[in-house]
């Protein structure tokens, strides 16, 4: 690649704070407010045009259950029981009782439910603003240089949490990457009206049938309706061997997607005759499951995680069960905590077997370790999201967002001792990050 030298140039400091989130998924909102309700001073730095990442922009809405396999005792609470609570008060939540997935969400309603969060948090806001690099001082990571339409500058700040999913900050501040071999695909969600279908029909067996003929992967397909509408959300598509932390791989990830929802629907019109079916609105940007992960203090591994592996710095806890989507198969491997296998592809039968024999006891839940967010030769920088250190098998059961959620909140927790304390995050007690996200409503076990 031909390289040439940008002249260095003076940027102004457009903010000055004690902690800076990089990324406004509910991850990073929920990072902010916890840190600001610790009083300390945080700006959060968005891309978009609103909170929410994947949930918002890319129209995903489903939320897991916050209780354990038994469906008797909460293992989930904090912020993610507090804006389901909001938006059960707006009637844009639809709940499934003792099911995998618990919520179903009016991801606009989650929009405006996160500015005002943030709002009256007293976390100051950024939208429409990229994180583009890091600013040192003196050698130390001292802020965040942004680039939005007043134009290109320099955020100062004490702590800094990565809350970008691709930890763009992570990677440019020099921190210890990987980059998995088969990354899970990206999936561009869409939204339809007139989602009505003859009886008897099954829209796996329709993909299944003549997916090849309008060049669809076949793979695996879920979707909703938005709550109180006849609307329905698809996530139907399936985009591999893009990388979407890299320019290129974006920019074919999007295109791909689209072209992908273009074929399911002119596969329903072209061979079912679908009748008022219309494209309503497409996601302001394609789903993505998995790119970069930071090297941290430890890697949570399947085996952790499918065992239930408890842990003393444990700072979220979870049961949705491990989703592996594979390159090269279509469909998607479920492995349970009791031990149970399905292998589970649109249109066709499930296959059940065994990951593990029957044991005495299953577990209930599986933990997040907080050493799972730390860089390794972190100082003053926290990850938080799907970035979080975890092998393939792990990443996929602890990559949904009410886990992430917690990720947010406890590196929110972590960068406010840090700041009132003026020590490296490291050097706060897992213990007293615990007792403090208790005591602000987590559940912490
Ligand atoms: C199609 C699909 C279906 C899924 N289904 C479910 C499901 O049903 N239920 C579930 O719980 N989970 C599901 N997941 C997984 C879950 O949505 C994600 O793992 C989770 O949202 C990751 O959260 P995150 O905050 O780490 O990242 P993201 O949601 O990707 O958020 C990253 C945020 O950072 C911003 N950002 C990125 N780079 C920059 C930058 N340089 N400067 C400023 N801002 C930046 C982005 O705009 C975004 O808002 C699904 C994922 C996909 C893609």
């Amino acid at each position: 690649m031909t390289e040439v030298m940008i002249p260095s140039r003076k940027v102004p400091v457009i903010g000055q704070t004690g902690i800076c989130v990089i990324g406004g998924s509910c991850t990073g909102v929920f990072a902010a407010v916890r840190a600001a309700r610790l009083g300390a001073e945080v700006m959060i730095v968005e891309k978009q045009n609103r909170f929410g990442g994947v949930a918002v922009s890319g129209m995903v809405s489903i939320w897991h259950s916050l209780k354990n396999t038994t469906f008797k005792n909460r293992i989930i609470a904090g912020l993610t029981q507090e804006i389901i609570e909001r938006l059960q008060r707006r009637q844009a939540v639809n709940s499934h009782d003792n099911s995998y997935s618990d919520y179903i969400l009016n991801t606009e309603e989650l929009a405006i439910e996160l500015d005002r969060l943030i709002i009256e948090a007293g976390v100051k806001p950024l939208l429409h603003t990229v994180f583009t690099a890091p600013y040192y001082e003196d050698g130390r990571l001292a802020g965040v240089v942004v680039e939005n339409k007043s134009g290109c500058g320099v955020i100062l700040a004490d702590y800094l949490i990565d809350a970008s999913g691709d930890a763009d900050l992570c990677s440019r501040a020099g921190c210890s990457i990987r980059q998995p071999e088969a990354p899970q695909p990206s999936t561009t969600c869409a939204r339809f009206s007139g989602w009505k279908f003859p009886e008897g029909f099954d829209l796996g067996s329709a993909l299944r049938k003549y997916g090849a003929e309008y060049n669809l992967p076949q793979g695996f397909i879920w979707g909703e309706n938005v709550p109180g509408s006849d609307i329905h959300m698809l996530a139907g598509t399936r985009i591999f061997n893009c990388d979407c932390a890299d320019a290129a791989g974006l920019t074919a990830a999007e295109i791909e997607g689209r072209r992908q929802v273009r074929a399911i629907t002119d596969i329903l019109r072209d061979k079912y005759d679908i009748s008022g079916l219309a494209l309503q609105a497409l996601p302001s940007m394609t789903g993505i499951r998995e790119t970069r992960h930071i090297r941290a203090l430890y890697t949570l591994t399947g085996p952790d995680l499918l065992n239930g592996v408890r842990f003393d710095d444990a700072i979220a806890n979870g049961t949705y069960r491990v989703d592996i989507h594979q390159p090269g198969r279509p469909g998607i491997i479920f492995r349970y905590l009791n031990g149970r296998e399905v292998y589970a592809c649109p249109g066709q039968k499930e296959e059940e077997s065994r990951w593990r024999e029957p044991v005495d006891k299953d577990p209930a839940f599986y933990q997040i370790p907080l050493r799972c967010l730390i860089p390794e030769r972190a100082g003053n920088i926290i990850a938080a999201g799907r970035m979080l250190d975890a092998d393939q098998e792990a990443f996929g059961g602890a990559r949904v967002m009410v886990n992430m959620n917690q990720t947010g909140e406890a590196a929110g927790v972590a960068a406010a001792l840090a700041l009132e304390t003026g020590k490296t995050i490291p050097e706060i007690p897992a213990e007293k990050i615990r007792q403090t996200l208790r005591k602000g409503g987590s559940c912490i076990i």
